[in-house]
């Protein structure tokens, strides 16, 4: 594997872009019917968070096309009743449309209890069991945004899904699963892999599509693929490097040197799926409202 790379690099930008576009017309559409701006709210528990700087992004995002999003903070502190007070509350917010809370939370509150409190109508990112359920079934619900934007890089940049091998590397409930689930829709036969998996690189060799989502920086190399594979990469990690303004790079899951030389189109990270979770938030974001306001 000596040559340059091959494949086609799938940018989520300009597809960002195209959508956020959309949804910015669609909100003045709204605004104007509506009298006021779709609403956003993003629960936070404690501003030393890991995931701050992913919901200052959410933010700043809905800022640009005109979505009325803020923060509701509670201290680090704060207990799961405090937290489940605050989501009931913005549930009956004519003014809040989605609802998202920083993840993860403090150990000391239950991921359920949090996820069962907030509205399946506001659920933005897809997490309430009624959406999961909804989408495990076939059915339009909200989507979990990862997942969706790694569903749609593909779908926008025309690349066929269905009757096609594809494996998802990663189970989770935010990312692997419903990607799994979003990919059955398109048609595509899918095959979920994680760590008990038995031979990964036979199973990410036999398909058409890879999405992985795992977390392991270079866990899926050239080799794992079979020459022509278009691969999604979800993973973002961050790797220490000195010559880095920050010290360090964000790396994907999947080795992108060795993965261009055999694939036909790839996902870069950063700018692939990346600026597409936002995105679909914002999507969300407006059905939600238009939900909402329904009569
Ligand atoms: P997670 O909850 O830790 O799940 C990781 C999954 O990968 C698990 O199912 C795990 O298997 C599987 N896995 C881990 N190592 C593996 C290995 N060596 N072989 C096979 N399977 C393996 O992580 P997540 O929340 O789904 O996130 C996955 C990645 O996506 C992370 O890098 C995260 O930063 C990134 N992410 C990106 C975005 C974005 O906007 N692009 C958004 C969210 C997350 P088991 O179930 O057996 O443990």
């Amino acid at each position: 594997m000596t040559d340059g790379p091959t494949a086609r690099r799938l940018e989520g930008k300009p597809i960002a872009d195209e959508i956020r576009a959309a949804v910015a017309e669609d909100v003045v559409s709204f605004t104007t019917a509506r009298g006021r701006p779709p609403g956003l709210a993003v629960v936070i528990v404690g501003r030393d968070a890991p995931s701050t700087v992913y919901l200052e992004q959410i933010i700043r995002g809905c800022a640009k096309v005109g979505i009325d999003a803020r923060f509701v903070e509670l201290e680090g502190e704060a207990t799961e009743a405090a937290v489940v007070a605050t989501i009931r509350e913005l549930n009956a917010d004519p003014r809040v449309d989605g609802v998202i809370v920083q993840m993860p939370l403090p150990p000391t509150i239950r991921l359920r209890a949090v996820i069962d409190a907030i509205d399946p109508d506001k659920d933005i990112d897809g997490i309430h069991p009624l959406n999961a359920g909804l989408l495990r079934l076939g059915y339009d619900g909200f989507l979990p945004a990862t997942a969706h934007a790694s569903v749609e890089i593909l779908r926008r940049s025309g690349i066929e899904i269905a009757g096609r091998d594809a494996v998802v590397v990663g189970r989770s409930a935010v990312v692997g699963m419903p990607a799994a689930f979003l990919l059955v829709k398109e048609d595509a036969t899918v095959t979920v892999c994680h760590r008990r998996t038995r031979d990964l690189a036979a199973k990410t060799r036999a398909a058409d599509i890879v999405v992985v989502a795992a977390g392991h920086p270079g866990l899926v190399t050239g080799e794992m693929l079979k020459p022509g594979a278009v691969v999604v990469d979800v993973g973002i990690n961050r790797v220490s490097d000195p010559s880095a303004k920050q010290g360090y790079r964000l790396v994907g899951d999947v080795n992108f040197t060795e993965a261009a030389q055999v694939a036909s189109a790839i996902t870069p990270v950063p700018g692939g799926v990346g600026p597409m979770t936002i995105t679909m938030l914002l999507v969300n974001t407006v059905q939600a409202a238009r939900l909402w306001a329904r009569p």
